[in-house]
């Protein structure tokens, strides 16, 4: 669908949403030809685009995530990662029409509802069509070709209860069916990936990076992610929840619940139960009641995704999406809940690209 072939700038584009994804690919070296041909305001964007780092007020590239000298359609070069909120379209297209991008005839590739929210703009304010590519498929395969290409991305946590002990170890993924795909961005997605071609929807849920942003702000007044991840970091969730030590009055025991199942379980806690008491609500911080979102949240995942995989006979879960970026919280405790309730045999997996796949799944479909 993109006519534009193999024509510069190539741009991936995943409007999901709370959060835009934006890909840009550099290319390493450029023809004569297309040198002769550049013109001055497509180098200006890639200067634009690579030299900088912040993007008006709220757009930024993650050039921790940058990955050089990769092969895309039979040309070398270096992916960048930006980000803005979707929130932010106005303006970010104000800025590409101020960069001269509506004198370029191009067309970008787009996933995620923004895809099809901002279409019109798109093309009444930077002379840009879409080619529209369909969200899951460009995330399995944004996924599987990230993996590929970069030998560090895939890795799981190693004795994620233990503070001290607890590591990203690299995970060798090179046979990955079938696996379960878990996508928490504002909501959850759960698939099953039996081939690179052969993936099926089975499940998901409302409550996901966006309840938890959206709770937490109203429990605590923070206004971003970073505010909200930072807030529970130094939180106690179980001065909000209720224990089931609290109701059995410590002798849970006897009941076949072990001990230390308490503060890191699914099920053994009652999220949120103490906030009946007026008592207990004059004594919680804001910071334990971002940890307790935070906990809630995670777990009613690990909870359905644990299910899933159950119902579906599959081992391996792979666990993306933004709702995991700088939240080593959430993968920890999604990792210990696998490992947990499956005894072992489930297992938790992350990528590093992780809320980029559907925005590389679709540059990646930008063929003429
Ligand atoms: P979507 O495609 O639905 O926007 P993402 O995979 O981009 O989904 O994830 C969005 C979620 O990521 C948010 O709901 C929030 O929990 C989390 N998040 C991480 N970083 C940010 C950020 N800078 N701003 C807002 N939300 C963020």
């Amino acid at each position: 669908p993109c006519e534009s072939g193999n024509s510069m700038p190539w741009f991936g584009m995943d409007i999901g949403g709370t959060l835009c994804k934006l890909v840009y690919f550099e290319p390493k070296y450029i023809t004569k030809d297309e040198a002769d041909a550049e013109v001055e305001t497509l180098k200006n964007i890639r200067q634009y685009l690579t030299k900088n780092s912040a993007y008006g007020k709220t757009g930024h590239r993650d050039a921790h995530l940058q990955m050089d000298d990769v092969c895309i359609r039979g040309r070398r070069g270096t992916l960048h990662f930006i980000r803005f909120p979707t929130s932010e379209m106005g303006n970010f297209l104000a800025l590409a029409r101020s960069k001269g991008m509506a004198t370029l005839v191009t067309t970008v590739c787009a996933t995620g509802g923004g895809a099809y929210k901002f279409e019109d703009n798109f093309k009444k304010e930077v002379n840009l069509s879409l080619a529209k590519f369909d969200e899951l498929d460009s995330l399995i395969r944004g996924m599987l070709y990230i993996e590929m290409t970069n030998p560090c991305e895939c890795y799981y946590w190693a004795d994620p209860t233990d503070d001290d002990k607890c590591q990203k170890i690299p995970y060798d993924f090179s046979k990955p069916y079938p696996f379960l795909l878990v996508n928490i961005g504002s909501g959850v997605s759960i698939l099953t990936v039996q081939g690179p071609n052969d993936y099926k929807r089975i499940s998901g849920t409302s409550l996901g990076g966006g309840t938890f942003l959206g709770l937490c702000c109203l429990l605590t007044g923070c206004n971003t992610f970073e505010e909200a991840i930072e807030l529970a970091t130094s939180g106690d969730s179980t001065k909000v929840d209720k224990l089931v030590k609290d109701i059995y009055g410590g002798d849970y025991s006897r009941f076949g619940l072990p001990g230390d199942l308490v503060a890191s379980s699914l099920t053994d806690v009652y999220s949120f139960g103490q906030m009946n008491s007026k008592d207990r609500r004059n004594t919680v911080t804001k910071e334990d009641l971002a940890r307790a979102t935070l906990v809630t949240i995670t777990n009613n995942i690990g909870s359905i995704t644990r299910m899933c995989a159950v119902t579906e006979k599959i081992e391996r879960v792979v666990f993306v999406g933004n709702f995991l970026r700088v939240n080593p919280i959430s993968m920890k405790l999604l990792a210990s809940a696998m490992d947990y309730w499956s005894k072992g045999t489930l297992k938790a997996l992350f990528l590093e690209h992780e809320g980029y796949f559907g925005a590389v799944g679709c540059l990646l479909q930008f063929t003429g």
